[in-house]
């Protein structure tokens, strides 16, 4: 059957306020004298609500749009008047043992229906999840997206912004040997990193096992003639440990250098190569190199920002600016301030820490393909597709077969999202800005 579309405007039906008693009295009889006519449903001077006194014909098997200002009683007509004219009569046909299931409701404020059969509502989904939903969490694209993080994200440190890789002595030794090929390298083992003190007992341990430098600060000083440190300034101390021309044939003494190095640096060492005098750290743990903050492994907790684990502790999660961090430090409330002074800002600022992202530092300095989760969830649904194959371009086979899944899963959700014309929303669009059609 082919629908016929109509539109009525509430604002060009007759409004018949104007009517007197008698003649609005003698219309109704002339409507009812005439009877229902086929096809169609009449309602007669409908008072419902806001509604002013106004009829309308419906045409049936059609499909009829009301339109209309807010407030223009849109609503009422469709559920107030039709539907529930509707379904009280309805339930009227059905005997005693029936009705006492339902309660019918009360006649609304019409004169007569004619026309109409049983009716059935289909409402706007008013449920939209808590405040701290988002397009991401309310369509599952966030559960799989965090999930491709912590199963494929690369891990930085969130002060010093530097890559994270727990790897094996092996490995250390494996990427030595390519890297630095023909090349001379200097191994050290980190022993203090940006801690304040004056650190003489170190030396003298050092002096005491032989060994006649330490490298303070980038310099290398003789442990017999340990200077002065300033006691009130942070240092990084590092023990040589040895150097070696890097090649197969030297690589037993690699091998053991790595180790030395790593078993008196904790877990990570330090390399120098003498042609470029470049720096490069590496760790067994997952800890930063540089800073030796140790960094939990990513789990999927990490990247909710409804729990204490993974959200922003400065906003709790809800990624806006938290007026109780202003209090705390005059330096923010300075700024609030000024941006609540400036009439264009928006009232909802958003987090100082976070900038809105609503994670905590260690989710968002966990990347895929240089972007974290929150700039991911920034981009619009449209250019979301663009993201995903460059990402699946850039796996290798065991990263592949670990996404393959996670991003087909988000790939389908997008595209629906997007079929339906919704591509312009982003992930982390807050779901009580959605509009009722949107959500
Ligand atoms: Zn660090
Ligand atoms: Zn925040």
């Amino acid at each position: 059957q082919i629908l016929e579309r109509q539109t009525l405007r509430v604002e060009d039906i007759v409004y018949s306020d104007s009517l007197a008693e008698e003649e609005s009295a003698s219309a109704l009889q002339k409507e009812a004298a005439a009877g229902p006519m086929k096809d169609e449903i009449q309602i007669v001077h409908a008072r419902e609500h806001n509604l002013k006194n106004i009829s309308v014909n419906i045409p049936r098997n059609a499909l009829t749009v009301i339109s209309g200002v807010s407030g223009s009683g849109k609503s009422t007509l469709a559920f107030d008047i039709l539907f529930s004219e509707g379904q009280r009569r309805y339930l009227e046909s059905l005997n005693a043992y029936a009705r006492q299931f339902v309660q019918p409701s009360s006649r609304p404020e019409v004169d007569a229906v004619f026309g109409i059969p049983p009716t059935v509502a289909i409402e706007q989904r008013t449920s939209r999840g808590g405040r701290k939903s988002t397009v991401g969490t309310l369509t599952e694209i966030h559960h799989f997206l965090r999930l491709l993080f912590v199963k494929l994200g690369h891990q930085h440190c969130p002060d010093c912004n530097i890559p994270i890789a727990p790897q094996p002595a092996d490995s250390i030794v494996a990427s030595i040997l390519k890297d630095y090929k023909k090349q001379t390298v200097g191994l050290l083992a980190p022993l203090v990193i940006q801690r304040k003190g004056i650190y003489q007992d170190l030396a003298k341990w050092a002096d005491a096992r032989g060994h006649d430098y330490l490298r303070v600060d980038g310099e290398f000083q003789p442990t017999a003639k340990f200077p002065r440190l300033d006691r009130y300034k942070e240092h990084t101390i590092e023990l040589p440990v040895g150097s070696v021309d890097v090649s197969a044939k030297e690589e037993g003494l690699l091998r053991d250098l790595v180790a030395t190095a790593l078993e008196r640096g904790q877990g990570s060492l330090k390399l120098i190569c003498m042609a470029t005098s470049e720096e490069r750290l590496f760790s067994t743990k997952r800890a930063c190199p540089s800073c030796s903050k140790s960094l939990p492994e990513p789990e999927p907790r990490l990247f909710s920002y409804n729990t204490k684990l993974g959200w922003c502790p400065a906003c709790t999660g809800t990624g806006l600016f938290a007026a109780a961090l202003a209090e705390e430090e005059s330096g923010e409330e300075d700024k609030y301030l000024e941006a609540t002074n400036d009439p264009e800002a928006d009232p909802e600022l958003a987090c100082v820490e976070c900038d809105g992202a609503r994670l905590g530092p260690i989710a968002r300095h966990i990347l895929v393909n240089g972007q974290g989760i929150h700039e991911v969830s920034k981009q619009s649904l449209d250019t979301l597709p663009g993201w995903l194959s460059t990402v699946r371009k850039k796996f290798n086979a065991r990263e592949k077969a670990i996404a393959d899944r996670l991003l087909n899963e988000i790939e389908a959700r997008v595209d629906f999202l997007r079929s339906v014309g919704l591509g312009y929303l982003s992930l982390d669009r807050a779901a009580p800005t959605l509009s009722g059609g949107e959500a």
